[in-house]
């Protein structure tokens, strides 16, 4: 196999759309994973308008459509007033082929990537193959692969760190992730129940402030995920207990308790962006470069947003029709977006779930009042406006 290749590390979302986007484009690339096979954790489950028109040039929309859910309109309300406003995608249908988000976990995007993939001439993908450093080398870069107990080396003319959250490649690389760590953890419950049943013109996607409690519940096929933020002072072990689950759902619907629940997954909420997404011909993206919280969904989306970005640079580079200075723009690009959006609204989304909701309902109503804020207000939280943003940074 060709040294004359681009290393990617990790199969998640992230790792497989630029790996999708690459291969397609005819530069051949290896994805390295540490995992036997590809996760099966459900983390992200909304994908956003302008991720979808990206992915269907991937092929994947309709596959992801087929396996999820449509939600054309998603709601803020509060425990107090009740529905505070309902804001639906059709107001943007100007700016995008898919005027609605998609309920799906992200563990399917991966395997429609990996099963359009497997077998494509330029697609690579080597499992139990834990990356260990990134070099920088005269041509290129080597990375390094520790698998079944050995020791290997790759060289590659590029890499890419798609390696999650903890990534090794970032820290191999010497850049620091700024930011902090909440205090407070996340919970999520997954139940078969069905809130529509009990809760009248409920949407697939909801957010209800509370300055005590405040929650969000998310549709997929079959389940809804209710999100808690907990800032108790319980151990990690006592909140992942059905007991501990089932006090906080008791506060969803009055009257309704002792729900049957599938999962309970608890997670630290984190807001950091590396330094840098580029360092010589190693880039970082996805959460290897930026984390937040969920409040919004924009972890995922921003990282396939980065890949996107990413891989088409990479692409033009390769086939000489943009000299190499133009990969350049990739960390101007993503991680100004980063900071001025991922990071800020996410922040600003979680300060509006902590409030009694007083003033977020003006906000809201104001916006619902005018046209012209309602399509820029769904520009911003479909994510349309920091692609747009990225762009003018020239
Ligand atoms: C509860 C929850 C809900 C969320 N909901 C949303 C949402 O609705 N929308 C949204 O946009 N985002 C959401 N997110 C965030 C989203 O899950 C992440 O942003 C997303 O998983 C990032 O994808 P990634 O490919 O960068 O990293 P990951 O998904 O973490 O994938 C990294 C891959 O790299 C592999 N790997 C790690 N280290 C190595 C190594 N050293 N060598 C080789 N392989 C390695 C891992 O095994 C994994 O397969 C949510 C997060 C949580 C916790």
């Amino acid at each position: 196999m060709s040294d004359d290749r681009v290393l990617i590390a990790g199969a998640g979302p992230v790792g497989l759309v630029a790996a999708a986007h690459l291969a397609g484009a005819g530069v051949p690339v290896t994805v390295f994973e540490q995992g036997s096979g590809l996760s099966e954790e459900s983390r992200a489950s909304t994908f956003h308008p302008p991720t979808l028109d990206m992915l269907d040039t991937l092929g994947a929309t309709e596959s992801l459509i087929a396996q999820g859910l449509k939600a054309p309109a998603f709601q803020y309300r509060t425990k107090k007033h009740g529905l505070l406003a309902e804001f639906d995608f059709a107001a943007i249908a100007d700016a995008t082929r898919h005027p609605y988000r998609v309920q799906c976990e992200q563990s399917k995007l991966t395997r429609i990537l990996y099963d359009r993939m497997r077998g494509h001439p330029n697609f690579d993908l080597q499992f139990d193959s834990t990356v260990a450093g990134v070099s920088q080398t005269a041509s290129g870069v080597e990375i390094t692969i520790e698998r079944n107990g050995h020791t290997e080396r790759h060289a590659g003319r590029y890499a890419i760190g798609a390696d999650g959250a903890s990534s090794i490649v970032r820290r191999s690389l010497g850049v620091e992730f700024e930011g902090f760590t909440w205090p407070d953890r996340l919970l999520v419950v997954s139940t078969p129940f069905d809130f529509h049943s009990v809760i009248p013109g409920l949407t697939s996607v909801n957010y209800v402030a509370d300055p005590e409690r405040w929650y969000f519940l998310l549709q997929i096929p079959g389940l809804w995920r209710v999100m808690f933020l907990v800032n108790e002072d319980a151990s990690d072990e006592r909140v992942q207990t059905r007991e501990f689950a089932q006090t906080l759902m008791s506060g969803v619907v009055p009257g309704i308790s002792n729900y049957e629940i599938d999962h309970i997954t608890l997670y630290k909420v984190h807001q950091r962006v590396a330094k840098t997404f580029n360092v010589g011909r190693a880039f970082l993206a996805g959460d290897a470069a930026h984390i937040n919280n969920p409040l919004g969904g924009m972890g995922m989306n921003g990282g396939i947003h980065d890949a996107a970005n990413l891989a088409q640079r990479i692409a033009a580079v390769w086939k000489g029709e943009t000299p190499e200075s133009e990969l350049e723009r990739y960390d101007k690009q993503r991680r100004l977006v980063t900071l001025e959006y991922i990071q800020k609204y996410t922040i600003q989304n979680k300060k509006n779930l902590e409030s009694s909701g007083d003033e977020f309902r003006e906000s809201l109503a104001a916006i619902k009042a005018d046209a012209a804020r309602t399509h820029d207000y769904l520009m911003r939280v479909s994510m349309i406006t920091s692609l747009a943003r990225a762009e003018e940074l020239g």
